[in-house]
């Protein structure tokens, strides 16, 4: 018996990792994160007993795992895209370590990533950004005085912003202090679903167009001039670099 927690990816469920699949198709309990997995995903697990956290508690998620340990069950915790990241995971695991069941995480594609595919671009790139930010405005989970977005902004990185496009307005308030106004910003909603959506602008005008796109949930904000601008090419596949996979030409 053991407990999988699954990153079910942002959304296509062909995003699913094949060893998740796997746990899906073997699990008899699963558990999903019914506000944002793909419910498709569970075509793979039509054997198991279905519960929805979305209306559950922690307790009440954990008692299910603790039951299904007793009757020797495999249960999948299936989370959106990975669970390390706003996944509300450790609480879970430290849980299990205390009560002795056993569990193993299997890491999936995170949105930020879905949606930098989205809108093709790269987000490290050479002389432009060589940082990610991955980070929130405080909503009723707080951020800590440090990590505000006005001080991280101060970098210049490449951001990519989860569970804020309710506040994208205050979200500019704190990026204009830093970023020059001209600065690219796409929201993309949905990313890797069917009904994805991209609306793509510039600090200066990115709120009304979310307004009017009506955009308000399950998007993820992208900042930063990694979206549109020149760059230096990679020295990786540089014809006059050598590494240790391949000889610069003579
Ligand atoms: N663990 C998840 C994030 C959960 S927090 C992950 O790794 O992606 C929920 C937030 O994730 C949403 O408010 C939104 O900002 C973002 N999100 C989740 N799925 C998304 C998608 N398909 N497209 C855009 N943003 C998404």
């Amino acid at each position: 018996m053991k407990v999988y927690f699954i990153g079910a990816g942002p959304g296509d469920p062909e995003l699913l990792t094949i060893k998740a699949k796997k746990v899906l198709e073997k699990a008899e309990i699963v558990i999903y994160a019914g506000s944002l997995v793909n419910p498709e995903i569970l075509d793979y697990a039509p054997q198991a007993e279905v519960y929805n956290s979305a209306g559950m508690t922690l307790e009440e998620v954990l008692g299910k795992m603790e039951e299904a340990s007793e009757k020797d069950q495999t249960v999948a915790r299936v989370h959106t895209g990975d669970p390390s990241i706003y996944g509300a995971l450790q609480e879970q695991i430290d849980y299990l370590k205390e009560v002795g069941i056993a569990y193993q995480i299997i890491p999936g594609v995170s949105s930020f990533l879905a949606a930098a595919a989205a809108v093709e671009r790269e987000f490290t790139l050479p002389d432009v950004s060589q940082t990610v930010i991955v980070t929130r405005l405080e909503g009723r989970t707080p951020v800590p005085e440090k990590e505000r977005l006005h001080k991280l902004a101060k970098h210049n990185t490449s951001l990519a912003i989860f569970l804020s496009v309710h506040m994208i307005s205050d979200v500019v308030e704190e990026l204009k202090e830093e970023y020059p106004i001209k600065t690219p910003i796409a929201v993309v909603q949905k990313a890797s679903w069917s009904d994805e959506r991209v609306v793509q602008g510039q600090l200066s005008n990115i709120v009304e167009q979310v307004k009017t796109a009506e955009i308000t949930k399950t998007a993820m904000i992208l900042v930063g001039d990694f979206l549109d601008s020149d760059y230096q090419h990679s020295k990786l596949y540089d014809k006059n670099f050598s590494h240790q996979f391949r000889q610069a030409e003579e």
